[in-house]
């Protein structure tokens, strides 16, 4: 495999970037921040690393035109989940099209494409006008430090966030938020029901609310771009041993949002119904509170940059497709930094699964599509 684009790749691949914020004793992005420093400069580019966390460097480089002009933001992260039971997530097998490895598709698939486009365009001739910045961060898979710390440090006119699309032009994708649910029982010895209450069969009312809610919320009309809203229980624990009253019970959850709601939409819908547990039963008790929220991103209506990217796609023989995705990048942090964004990126298949790949074709269409559209937007 000739290419350097897929050779960088290969590299990237075979570079161990489990996000330790995630997975206890993860890698960490050190070693891969390393490697794409290494290529940008061998590129022609100026670099900047930046330490967002201990051992967790951002790599920013940039490719600047001859002529003033405006500025367009590549940004893709370095960290992937966890490899646990993968046979060989850190050896990059080419097979049928398809290179597997853990981040292949999620995705060092997407960031060897924006920095081989910045060699497309360097090894070219370079930018007539305006600038590339290439930015390669950390930690999207847990708190997303890394493009929080990008944002504060650098603007752009626009953006494209390499997360995979299958080479779809992706105006917006849903929010989330956390919200861990308590109830409260007492403790007693499992033969005397007048003592105990049981924390985990008050839960159980919760939860059988929370399956009505979420069909509620599935069957609303449609957002365009974002679809509808969704909940799920994610984690649930409780009780002490089997003999005895469980006095608490927590439940981990998350409620997808579509723009249009607010940040604290999916915690009082929660209260709401804590709230009419209380009033049909005295003795009811729990509650909630929001551990972690991110909002819903769509590009601005009307910007320029899906479209001129469908075009560069079209120009390169792809079909251009737009849509809404359904999981949360960091275009959002990106968007509401002051950056309008899209998301678009080679497809493949088992991201956070245990065999995953990205297809080889798509890697170099999107690179391709990304140096054309660089030089249409720089100008
Ligand atoms: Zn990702």
């Amino acid at each position: 495999m000739s290419d350097p684009t897929i050779g960088l790749l290969r590299d990237l691949i075979a570079i161990d970037s489990v996000n330790p914020s995630l997975v206890s004793g993860g890698a960490g992005e050190r070693e891969i921040a390393e490697a794409v420093a290494r290529e940008m400069h061998a590129i022609g580019m100026d670099v900047e690393v930046t330490e967002v966390a201990t051992g967790r460097p951002n790599v920013v480089g940039t490719l600047e035109g001859r002529a003033p002009g405006r500025s367009l933001m590549f940004c893709g992260h370095l960290d992937t989940v966890s490899v646990a039971g993968m046979a060989s997530p850190f050896d990059p097998i080419v097979r049928d099209g398809r290179l597997y490895g853990r981040g292949s598709a999620d995705m060092k698939g997407g960031v060897a494409a924006m920095i081989g486009a910045a060699r497309s365009l360097a090894s070219s001739g370079g930018l007539e006008s305006g600038r590339l910045i290439v930015a390669a961060v950390v930690d999207e898979e847990y708190a997303s430090i890394g493009a929080e710390a990008l944002v504060s440090r650098w603007h752009a006119d626009a953006a494209v966030v390499t997360e995979p699309t299958d080479l779809v032009v992706a105006i917006g994708h849903k929010g989330f938020s956390w919200i861990e649910v308590t109830t409260k029982g007492r403790a007693a010895h499992g033969s005397r029901p007048q003592e105990g209450l049981d924390a985990i069969l008050r839960m159980g009312r919760l939860l059988s609310r929370l399956e009505r809610l979420d069909r509620k919320l599935q069957a609303r009309p449609a957002h365009p771009v974002l679809g509808t809203p969704s909940l799920h229980g994610s984690l649930i624990a409780g009780g002490r041993e089997l003999s005895t009253y469980p006095d608490c019970c927590v439940l981990q959850m998350e409620r997808r949002t579509i723009s249009g709601e607010t940040a604290d939409v999916a915690l009082s819908e929660i209260e709401e119904i804590l709230a009419a547990l209380r009033l049909e039963d005295s003795d009811f008790q729990g509650d909630a509170r929001l551990m972690f929220n991110r909002p819903p991103y769509e590009t601005p209506a009307g910007h320029e940059l899906p479209q001129l990217l469908e075009s560069a796609v079209l120009s390169i023989g792809h079909p251009a497709n737009r849509a809404g995705m359904t999981y949360w990048t960091d275009a959002a942090i990106l968007g509401h930094g002051g950056i309008p964004s899209v998301i678009f990126g080679p497809g493949g298949e088992g991201y956070h699964g245990l065999e995953e790949y990205v297809r080889v074709n798509e890697v170099l269409a999107c690179r391709d599509a990304l140096t054309i559209l660089a030089r249409k937007f720089c100008v």
